[in-house]
C-alpha cells in the first residue's frame, strides 16, 4: 500500500474482474532496513476506508504482537509473513483472535514446520486457518525462491485447512507469474495470491513479481478457468 490513489486504483481494478479480497502491506517485512517499510496503521485506517466501499475484504501482515490489536478493526484475515512464521509469541497471540490467519511457509522452512507453525495458532483457540506456499530457499538462482509445487497436495492431504499459493514470491519473475500460478491450481490450491499494481516498474515493493492490470485481469481469467477444469473432474 503506497498511497491513497494507488490503493483507488487496484480496487477499482479488482471490482472490475469480481475479486473480493485484496492482500497489500502496511507493516512491511524488508530484506533491507533502507527499502520501503510501509505506511502504517494510518495507510491501512485509508485502505479500509476504501475497500469497505466497494466490499473488499483485506488481508495484510502482522509483525509483531502489538500490531494485532492495532489492526484488528480494519483487516479481516491477518497473514504472517515467511519472516515470521517460526515467531511463536506472535503465533500464540494470534491463536486467541477471532478472525482469520494466513500463515505463510518460511523461508527455508519445512511442511512440517509450517504445520506446526499452524498448530501454535490453533491450539491456542483459533480454527480459522489457511496456510501458504509462497517457495522456499534452495540451491537454485535462477528464480528468487523455489516454488514447492509438492507442498499442495502434500499440505491438502494432511490438514482440512484451506491452502492458498503466492507464485510472485514463489518465482519473483514477473513473466512466470502465470504459469506457475496455473500449475498450483491444477496441484489442488484453494486460492492464488500475487502482486499487481497499475505501473509494476514504479512499485515501492517487489516492481519485478508484479503484474500489471492487464496481465492481471488475464491471469484472473485464466485461473478462473482453470479452477473450473480440476472442479470438473
Ligand atoms: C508479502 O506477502 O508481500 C511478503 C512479504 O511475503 P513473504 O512473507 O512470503 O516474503
Ligand atoms: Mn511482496
Amino acid at each position: 500500500i503506497e498511497n491513497e490513489r494507488q490503493v483507488e486504483e487496484i480496487i477499482g481494478h479488482l471490482k472490475a474482474n469480481r475479486v473480493r479480497i485484496m492482500r497489500g502491506g502496511v507493516f512491511k517485512p524488508r530484506s533491507s532496513p533502507y527499502a520501503f517499510r510501509g505506511l502504517g496503521v494510518e495507510g491501512l485506517k485509508m485502505w479500509h476506508k476504501q475497500a469497505r466501499q466497494i466490499g473488499i475484504k483485506i488481508i495484510s501482515e502482522v509483525m509483531q504482537v502489538s500490531q494485532i490489536a492495532e489492526m484488528f478493526d480494519y483487516v479481516d484475515v491477518f497473514q504472517v509473513g515467511a519472516r515470521n512464521t517460526q515467531n511463536f509469541n506472535l503465533l500464540d497471540e494470534l491463536g486467541k483472535v477471532d478472525k482469520p490467519v494466513m500463515i505463510k511457509r518460511g523461508i527455508s522452512g519445512t511442511i512440517e514446520e509450517l504445520l506446526y507453525s499452524a498448530e501454535y495458532v490453533f491450539s491456542a483457540g483459533n480454527e480459522k486457518l489457511i496456510l501458504c506456499e509462497r517457495g522456499i530457499r534452495t540451491y537454485e538462482k535462477a528464480s528468487r525462491n523455489t516454488m514447492d509445487i509438492n507442498a499442495i497436495p502434500i499440505l491438502k492431504e494432511k490438514t482440512h485447512l484451506p491452502v492458498v499459493a503466492d507464485p510472485s514470491h514463489g518465482i519473483g519473475i514477473r513473466d512466470f507469474i502465470e504459469p506457475v500460478a496455473l500449475a498450483a491450481v491444477m496441484a489442488g490450491v484453494d486460492g492464488i495470491i500475487y502482486e499487481t499494481h497499475g505501473k509494476p516498474e514504479e512499485a515501492a515493493s517487489d516492481g519485478q513479481q508484479t503484474l500489471d492490470f492487464d496481465e492481471s485481469s488475464k491471469l484472473i481469467d485464466r485461473l478462473r478457468k482453470c479452477f473450473e477444469l480440476r472442479n470438473s473432474y
